[in-house]
């Protein structure tokens, strides 16, 4: 038998040459390359014994049977698509991971009390169609069909793009999970950050899930010339931005949080005239909704406060707002007793990147295992990468967690 692990890793980068691009790996829904690796996904799920199926919207779902009829069933996934320019292992790696256990059972003749099924979703990342968790609103009964007349940067509709991919858009959405028949849900991803780097450890149990809130923060000084007005007697827009973003830095090192300004712009900006116009984003996560909220409030109100002293008016829209999810304690004790029993210590972490994840929270127990980020942590990024060693313990782990499953839960 090959080193296991290397079954997920081979395929991920044979996987990444399915590419929208020659030169990186950018994967976009629907897409000629986005069709050929789910039919990649489909060849190694058959491959590994399994029974394939492609749902409403492209998901790709394989089912490996339980060792009794009637079992529930195990579900394991994550996505094929990606950003623009990203990495080769995240999504792509929670598919490929399982299809390597399933594959090992197969090959044992081994059946779980648990039927296993894997979840290759089509998009989550939604860089195409500006659809974040297409795929696993769909599978939990909200697919929104308002999405359909979105269109793509060269104004071809959803609509369209999945006729082209042989769907029936009328029929997106409509074949949501029954949670009935589900014993749980457990998405394996790359960690996408350097903790698990940083402590020295190959595999860590998510805690809780917290996609971005975002807000815009709009600052309105006085325009003038940069030339003839004191320095006293100026309502600079820029500055008390500039001054308003370090307060937010220094009110997130301050908590178990993170915050961060990634767009600011100068309207009608010019060398030689005091900024009169800003806006910038604030994008906050933390563990809790509380900690975030209360993080949030500290923030408004010192930005206030540096507007009234500078003589600027501050405005601020809420643009997103999304609820920290909590992955299932009786799954966290489960994916931290598998990682135990594979010979690796079983870290505690939260997830500060949104998954598909957060969804299937919504109908069944729901648990996160992450997976060590090698080359410093960087992620949706070519450098990313993650070692077979560390993928090995990964699949040694999960079956762990498929044998461990008990007929009931
Ligand atoms: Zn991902």
């Amino acid at each position: 038998m090959t080193r296991p692990g290397n079954l997920t890793i081979e395929r991920a980068l044979a996987l990444a040459r399915h590419s929208d691009s020659p030169d990186h790996y950018t994967r976009l829904l629907y897409s000629p390359a986005h069709r050929a690796a789910s039919a990649q996904i489909q060849a190694w799920m058959r491959e590994a014994g399994m029974t394939v199926r492609v749902d409403s919207v492209g998901n790709v779902i394989g089912r490996y049977e339980a060792a009794t009829k009637g079992a529930k069933t195990l579900l394991f996934g994550s996505h094929f698509d990606s950003v623009r320019n990203g990495g080769k292992f995240d999504g792509n790696l929670g598919i490929l991971a399982p299809i390597e256990c399933v594959a090992e059972m197969n090959a044992r003749g081994e059946r779980a009390a648990v039927a296993v099924e894997i979840a290759a979703f089509s998009d989550e990342e939604g860089a195409r169609f500006a659809t974040g968790f297409l795929s696993s609103k769909s599978l939990v009964g909200q697919f929104d069909r308002a999405w359909l007349d979105r269109c793509d940067a060269a104004g071809v509709s959803l609509r369209d793009a999945m006729r082209d991919a042989g769907l029936d858009p009328e029929a997106a959405g409509k074949d949501a999970l029954d949670p009935a028949q589900l014993a749980g849900y457990v998405e394996l991803h790359i960690e996408q950050g350097p903790v698990l780097l940083d402590a020295g450890l190959p595999l860590g149990v998510v805690t809780t899930i917290s996609a971005g809130n975002r807000h815009t923060l709009t600052v309105k000084g006085v325009a003038g010339h940069a030339g003839t007005v004191p320095m006293k007697m100026r309502h600079d827009a820029l500055t008390a931005a500039a001054e308003m973003v370090l307060v937010i830095e220094k009110r997130a090192g301050a908590g178990a949080l993170v915050a961060t300004v990634g767009i600011l712009r100068v309207h009608e900006g010019s060398s030689n005239v005091i900024p009169g116009h800003v806006d910038f984003t604030l994008d906050i996560r933390a563990g809790d909704d509380a900690t975030r909220r209360a993080a949030e409030d500290d923030i408004f109100t010192a930005c206030e406060v540096i507007a009234k002293q500078r003589g600027v008016v501050l405005t601020r829209v809420r643009q997103s707002e999304s609820k920290v999810v909590r992955c299932s304690e009786a799954m966290q004790l489960r994916i931290a007793e598998a990682i135990t029993a594979a010979g690796v210590e079983a870290r505690r972490l939260p997830s500060g990147a949104g998954h598909d994840a957060m969804m299937l929270a919504e109908i069944c127990e729901t648990g996160m295992m992450f997976v060590r980020c090698g080359a410093g942590g960087v992620s949706h990024n070519p450098a990313e990468t993650v070692s077979v060693e560390d993928a090995g313990l990964a699949v040694r782990a999960l079956l762990e967690l498929i044998r461990r499953f008990p007929p009931a839960a």
